[in-house]
């Protein structure tokens, strides 16, 4: 309003306009106006004030604030109104009258007395702000999230003037720099960064500030000693007038980005360069079998390129005819996520088929779906060597029964004439009384059954060979069986001016491979009586105990040729003959200690050699004593001056008592008798180690009179009864009368000496 020029003239000429005046703004105000008086009450309010407050005219009048208004805000700005002050309250109230909550400004002003300036009461002034005031909270709480979008940013974002001074940054900037903010706003580069970094920054800001444009850019620099690698954008910031007036961008760390990226490319790399150069076909397919993606190896095994494979069905393109089906559902399988494995026959392009083993690797994407992974295995040259391999073992087998017919027919249809020959020239021997005739008879008996000798090493060694040797165990009573053996040789050693000797210490009866057995033994001893010229060939049998194992040991020793160390392990080899230098003055095949090695290591033993050139050679077998096997044993000689232990056998039987003296005789020293009044003087003139009685059935006690009668004589002797009655209470009988023990008739030769052999030992 323009001031009067003669302010009193105007209000003395207009007093009524003036007072219209003051209505008219007072009513039309756009400002709320009340007064109140010093007490409270309301005196005067205008339009505005009701509306605001959402209120009435009639609610209004006489309304006392001090008794109606709640908050203690308004209350307190009235008293001090009241008080003579001026009052200025920005703040939400909730009317009263209206229940409308404003966000108001308010004016207070006590009014006085023009007369002694006493207060009576006062005028308050109010406009609404609750729209501004909203505004205003929503831009703070936009501004707000804003920050803290920015302030949780992986990378650094930032604001600067058109001076280069920051005017904000968020968080991540601040811990890139190692600056708090207050050390950053308001700053340039050349303090953050120093200023190397900060030239190139400032470059970079000028750039965009003159271009008025955005760039992009990947920044690799030392900050803190360690390399950095950022990706950085920034952009001129523009005024309300289009004026460029500062800049802003932001920066990521991209280092850890591009290691992975690296890394995560070579290992594709490294995985590309498997596939191709697997040496298996790999295909890869999707759910429907359409191939996605094949390798070199593929390529060259099925012989369609690339492209001619690539979004076709394998099935249908490599398998035929049932296969497909099989290949559907394999695939099937490999795509419900089973790992799936199986030979088949696949076509090539040119038809032509090939044995594969397939592997289907399921493989789950990132996005969830599954591919699978092919693998193609060439297998036809392994399935043809499996075949060939078959074959050839089919013709092995059938050949070697082919060659062990032809050896059972060939030893017999050349051992059936040669036995004719040996027999005839025996026979022809005693026949003819012509010592010429008697000479050549003899040699053809001799080649015949040298002939006879080589057929029969040539059939043990196929026999070996063919592993077809079973072993037939028996019992052997070793030194009789030996005596047999070498009853020949001893004879031809004889011959030969040789003496020839049998020597053991040990009987036992073994169970072991007859055949075998003597085989060993012909062979050492047709060797040793073959190599010697003049002297003596021995044979030895005992018992050995070597590293705690028991060993039936039979030695063969002569005063030959001998054989030179360096050769020990040659002869055992099929075919050598290491005395070849004598030219082959010693006939022979090379194979009899071939065979003897074999044999002996057949039954678990091992033969020894000790040998000197010129003086002779000792072959010794070392074959072992499983307790099991050995049915008796017993030392011929007894400690005591080799001297046989004295047995006595009381038999009235004629005929029993020859057979028990024929099996023991060769042991002991048996004397026998029928007569009781006989053995008790042999009882007094010997010294015996055993008594055999035999039990008369129906004289049992009076037989008891008699062991009495002996034990009185001798107490501590072993006597064995011999009777026919099985009856265990007999035999417990005859036990609780003082017999040692009970063998009832009839008995084999092993069992009676046995029963000696355990009862004798134990004196
Ligand atoms: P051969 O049929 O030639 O006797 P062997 O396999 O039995 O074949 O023996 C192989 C070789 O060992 C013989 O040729 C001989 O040179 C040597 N040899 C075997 N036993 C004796 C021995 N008692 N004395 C000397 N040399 C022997």
């Amino acid at each position: 309003m323009e001031s009067c020029q003669d302010e009193s003239v105007f209000y003395k000429e207009n007093i009524f306009e003036l007072n219209s005046i003051y209505e008219l703004i007072f009513n039309y105000s756009p400002i709320g106006i009340f007064c109140f008086d010093k007490n409270g009450n309301i005196v005067l309010f205008n339009e505005k004030f009701t509306e605001i407050l959402g209120s009435e005219r009639n609610k209004l009048i006489n309304f006392n604030i001090f008794k109606n208004v709640k908050d203690s805000n308004i209350l307190k700005a009235i008293e001090k109104c009241l008080s003579n002050n001026e009052v200025s309250y920005y703040g939400e109230y909730t009317s009263v009258t209206g229940n409308k909550t404003v966000y108001m400004r308010l004016i207070l002003k006590p009014l006085l007395n023009n007369k002694d300036k006493t207060i009576i009461g006062g005028i308050g002034l109010v406009e609404d702000f609750t729209q501004q005031h909203k505004a205003e909270q929503d831009l703070i709480l936009s501004k707000s999230q804003i920050l803290a979008i920015l302030d949780n940013l992986p990378s650094g974002a930032w604001l600067k003037d058109l001076d280069g001074k920051y005017t904000a940054v968020n968080q991540r900037f601040s811990e890139v720099c190692r600056k708090p903010f207050k050390k950053i706003i308001g700053y340039t580069d050349k303090d953050i960064w120093g200023s190397e970094l900060a030239s190139k920054i400032v470059e970079e800001d000028f750039k965009v500030i003159t271009n008025k444009k955005k760039i992009t850019n990947r920044v690799k620099f030392d900050l803190f000693g360690t390399e950095q690698i950022w990706e950085e954008f920034k952009t001129p910031v523009f005024g309300k007038d289009g004026e460029v007036v500062g800049t802003c961008g932001y920066f990521t760390d991209i280092k850890s980005n591009i290691e992975t990226e690296t890394a995560l490319l070579n290992e594709k790399k490294y995985f590309e360069y498997l596939f191709n150069n697997s040496p298996d076909a790999i295909i890869i397919t999707d759910k429907n079998s359409t191939v996605l993606r094949v390798n070199k190896k593929f390529v060259s095994l099925f012989q369609y390129s690339e492209d001619e494979v690539l979004g076709r069905n394998i099935d249908d393109l490599i398998a035929e005819g049932k296969e497909i089906e099989t290949a559907r559902n394999i695939t099937l399988m490999a795509h419900s996520g089973n790992l799936t494995s199986y030979e088949a026959v696949r076509l090539k392009k040119d038809r032509t088929k090939i044995d594969v083993n397939i592997l289907g690797v399921p493989i789950t994407m990132p996005d969830g779906t599954v591919v699978v992974y092919g693998i193609y295995q060439d297998i036809s040259k392994q399935k043809a060597e499996h075949k060939e391999l078959i074959e050839a073992r089919q013709k092995a087998v059938e050949s070697d029964k082919i060659k062990s017919n032809f050896l059972a027919n060939i030893s017999h249809e050349l051992r059936t004439p040669l036995n004719g020959i040996l027999g005839f020239s025996e026979l022809l021997m005693s026949e003819i009384k012509d010592d010429n005739h008697l000479d050549m008879i003899n040699n053809i008996r001799i080649s015949g059954n040298r002939l006879l000798e080589t057929i029969d090493t040539i059939i043990d060694v196929s026999i070996i060979e063919s592993n077809k040797l079973n072993l037939e165990l028996t019992e052997v009573e070793i030194i009789d069986f030996i005596e047999k053996i070498i009853q020949p040789q001893s004879k031809v050693a004889f011959d030969k001016g040789l003496k020839f000797e049998f020597k053991y210490d040990s009987h036992i009866i073994f169970k072991t491979d007859r055949r075998i057995f003597q085989q060993i033994i012909l062979n050492l001893v047709r060797n040793a009586v073959k190599y010697t010229n003049i002297g003596k060939i021995t044979v030895g049998v005992s018992k050995a105990e070597v590293m705690g194992n028991s060993f039936l040991m039979v030695s063969v020793e002569d005063t030959g040729i001998g054989i030179n160390k360096d050769d020990f392990d040659k002869i055992f080899q099929h075919f050598t003959q290491v005395s070849e230098g004598y030219s082959r003055r010693y006939e022979g095949t090379g194979l009899g200690l071939t065979i003897t090695k074999h044999y002996v290591e057949l039954l678990n033993g091992y033969i020894t050699l000790e040998s000197e050139l010129g003086k002779g050679s000792i072959f010794k077998v070392f074959l072992p004593l499983n307790e099991d096997d050995i049915i008796e044993s017993f030392d011929i000689f007894n400690n005591k001056k080799n001297k046989k232990k004295s047995l006595l056998l009381i038999e009235d039987n004629k005929a029993n008592a020859d057979f028990i003296y024929f099996c023991l005789k060769d042991l002991y020293d048996v004397d026998v008798t029928s007569k009781l009044s006989v053995a008790l003087q042999l009882i007094d003139e010997k010294q015996f180690q055993l008594i055999i009685m035999d039990i008369i059935d129906n004289n049992i006690d009076s037989d008891i009179l008699f062991l009495n009668s002996i034990k009185s004589k001798i107490k501590k002797i072993p006597v064995i009864a011999l009777s026919s009655n099985k009856d265990r209470s007999q035999i417990n009988y005859l036990l609780n009368s003082g017999f040692t023990d009970y063998l009832s008739k009839p008995f084999r030769k092993e069992d009676l000496r046995k029963i000696i052999f355990d009862n004798i030992s134990n004196i």
